[in-house]
């Protein structure tokens, strides 16, 4: 299959996960791609993933066993540790994505988080520990990953009604309603809408 068939197919099955285990399965499906596509060394035999519902802020996470004495960028040999898998491999480590992110992230911004995380399953399976640090920035960059994935958590766009300034509604990316406030009315007073965009804000997945 060509390169742009197969991101066809995985933009249609983003755009139809309805579950958590269809959020699972298009997310293993996009990471080993991108995996072969940037030459990551990743495992994904020795990974597992879950859908959090309860995560407030981060988008995604990589859970995994702390390991001592270790360094990135340090090589580590599994075999000799008490944490290394039964087969004297890596352990495994946890992907664990937030369902409310997914719900509020479109195709390209959970893509570069699942990434990101990619770059911190890489990096803990080859030296036991990963971090933001340099190293991790320039293998970001190389995938086109962010170094911080943004706060799902902090709205992109706050829409307020023009009579009693309430919150009328979040928005998390461009839609109808961010580009045609001007055409609606609140519900609480009939009145004007006003479309703030506030910062963006960094955060640590
Ligand atoms: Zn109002
Ligand atoms: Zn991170």
């Amino acid at each position: 299959m060509s390169e742009g068939v197969f991101a066809d197919r995985l933009r249609r099955e983003f755009e139809t996960v309805g579950s958590h285990e269809e959020l699972i399965a298009f997310s293993r499906d996009y990471c080993e791609n991108a995996a072969s596509e940037f030459d990551l060394s990743v495992a994904f035999s020795r990974v597992s993933w879950e859908v959090s519902t309860r995560a407030k802020r981060r988008a995604a996470a990589v859970k995994r066993p702390k390991v001592s004495e270790t360094a990135v960028g340090d090589p580590i040999d599994w075999g000799e540790r008490p944490t290394a898998a039964a087969d004297g491999g890596a352990p495994t480590c946890t992907v664990s994505l937030s369902w409310r992110a997914f719900q509020s992230f479109d195709y390209g911004e959970w893509t570069a988080t699942l990434r990101h995380e990619l770059v911190h399953v890489e990096q803990f399976q080859r030296f036991g520990t990963t971090d933001h640090g340099p190293a991790f920035r320039r293998r970001a960059e190389a995938l086109d990953a962010p170094v911080r994935v943004r706060h799902f958590a902090t709205p992109a766009y706050l829409l307020t009604c023009t009579d009693c300034e309430n919150v009328v509604a979040r928005r998390y990316r461009d839609c109808k309603l961010v580009r045609e406030f001007e055409s609606y009315v609140s519900s609480c007073c009939g009145a004007a809408l006003e479309c703030d965009i506030p910062d963006e804000t960094a955060s640590d997945g």
